[in-house]
């Protein structure tokens, strides 16, 4: 794309990085190019595409221009040479795993993780043969003690909700080089206040669902390849890399796609999984991500200023026993806050009410501004009672091993007034 602007501010690249204006119709803003197929000028064209010797459209189920643009400034924003947008973060995370493991392989990942992600590694990834071993992020050394052989890779969460204790990334990330595995980090719910890449990580995925849409209307996810880890060096744990690839001619990936750069990783996730499992963005959604990622920044702050009101405010609440954010944590946990987020600390606030079960129900029930949904990262305040919902299928000593306790209540602080949000939560506590 011509005059891409080179910056190393968030607010710029997510504005300007990967598109200037339309090269056919001179259009501002990136167009939804709501096409599934793209015409090949001849046969030798076509031949060049889909032997990868020329970058270009195919089939808008492998690529779009308008995905194009959001991948681009998605990787600008992370630090990452390429990226893939896909249909959910749910997709994203399968296809970060699948992309080098395979039946007999394992992976060892974090306990802390979204619920969603949890059941995939726990059930659905076991069904294709793949082991999730999950370990205590407390002690990083965990990560080693869980690797051997077959180990491919390892997986975390930033900000992991509801015990919004940030993970260790640089820690983890360097054993897993020391051992030859790449660190995949899901960054949901701190876009732009941490770039994992920058501490050692090797993949980031987002659900753009939340911050990165930002309004709560479109479901999509997106991986990011750091282009920073050694697959080749590291040839006997990813034979998926670096042997000859039957779904591709007999395409090795590691050599294969060289002259574009260190893309391996994500080429070989693109034009394998992507063009046989079919998870791919609709370019309706990655338009809307496109404005969202826009404003992504500057509603980062308001967001991070909301959340830090909110639990200043939780510290006068009589019926508050505990407040969960990273900000008012103490010890090794409020360390890991400040090495790895920046200019805020989120705006997830989770805190227990002493009256228990009953009190959070009420409580929920009594919020009139706030929306009671499951979700993350929408503008609007969302709130919802863990235990008897999100977390209602799991037993209480799984439920207190997630950090979910009977009276826990989590806010999704958004970015109304302040004083509207605390105005809401004020006469909320008087029911609970
Ligand atoms: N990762 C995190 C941290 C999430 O909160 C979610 C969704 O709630 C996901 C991944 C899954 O994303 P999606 O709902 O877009 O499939």
């Amino acid at each position: 794309m011509p005059m891409p602007t080179i910056s190393k501010h968030a607010e710029t690249v997510v504005l300007h990085a990967g598109y200037r204006s339309d090269p056919t119709t001179n259009s501002v803003a990136v167009p939804i190019y709501q096409t599934t197929s793209y015409q090949f000028n001849d046969t030798g064209h076509a031949g060049r595409l889909f032997a990868l010797q020329e970058m270009g459209n195919i089939y808008t189920r492998i690529m779009n221009p308008t995905q194009a643009v959001l991948e681009e400034r998605v990787a600008a924003l992370e630090g990452g040479v390429a990226a893939l947008a896909l249909s959910s973060g749910q997709a994203a995370t399968l296809f970060s795993i699948q992309n080098i493991a395979h039946a007999g392989d394992n992976f060892v990942a974090s306990t802390d993780l979204y619920g969603g992600t949890w059941n995939m590694f726990a059930n659905t990834i076991g069904t294709m043969g793949i082991e999730a071993r999950f370990v205590d992020p407390a002690d990083p050394e965990n990560f080693r003690r869980a690797t051997d052989a077959r180990t491919r890779c390892y997986y975390a969460e930033t900000l992991p909700n509801p015990k919004l204790e940030v993970f260790p990334i640089a820690e983890v990330a360097k054993i897993g080089r020391s051992l030859g595995v790449p660190l995949i980090m899901d960054n949901t719910a701190v876009p732009v206040l941490c770039r994992p890449l920058d501490h050692g990580a090797a993949i980031v995925m987002h659900s753009t669902t939340k911050y990165i849409g930002g309004h709560g209307t479109s479901i999509g996810g997106i991986l990011v390849d750091g282009g920073n880890f050694d697959w080749e060096k590291h040839a006997d744990r990813f034979p998926m890399l670096n042997t000859p690839d039957p779904s591709y001619h007999g395409a090795i990936w590691t050599q294969a796609v060289k002259p574009l750069g260190p893309i391996a990783y994500i080429i070989k996730a693109r034009v394998t999984l992507l063009r046989d499992i079919g998870a791919a963005m609709s370019p309706f959604n990655a338009f809307m991500f496109i404005q969202g990622l826009e404003t992504l920044p500057l509603r980062m702050r308001e967001h991070c200023a909301n959340a830090a009101k909110v639990a200043a405010y939780l510290h006068k609440q009589p019926k508050v026993t505990k407040i969960i954010f990273p900000g008012v944590m103490s010890g090794e946990a409020r360390r890991r806050a400040d090495a790895y987020l920046r200019n805020g600390y989120g705006a997830l606030v989770g805190f227990e009410l002493q009256g228990g079960r009953d009190a959070g129900q009420r409580f929920i029930n009594a919020l009139k501004m706030h929306y009671h949904v499951a979700n993350i990262g929408d503008t609007r305040s969302l709130a919802i009672h863990p235990a008897s919902t999100t977390h209602s299928q799991l037993s209480p000593e799984d439920q207190l091993k997630t950090g979910v306790t009977d009276g826990y209540v989590r806010l999704a602080v958004g970015i109304e007034h302040i004083d509207d949000i605390i105005d809401d939560l004020d006469q909320a506590f008087a029911a609970a």
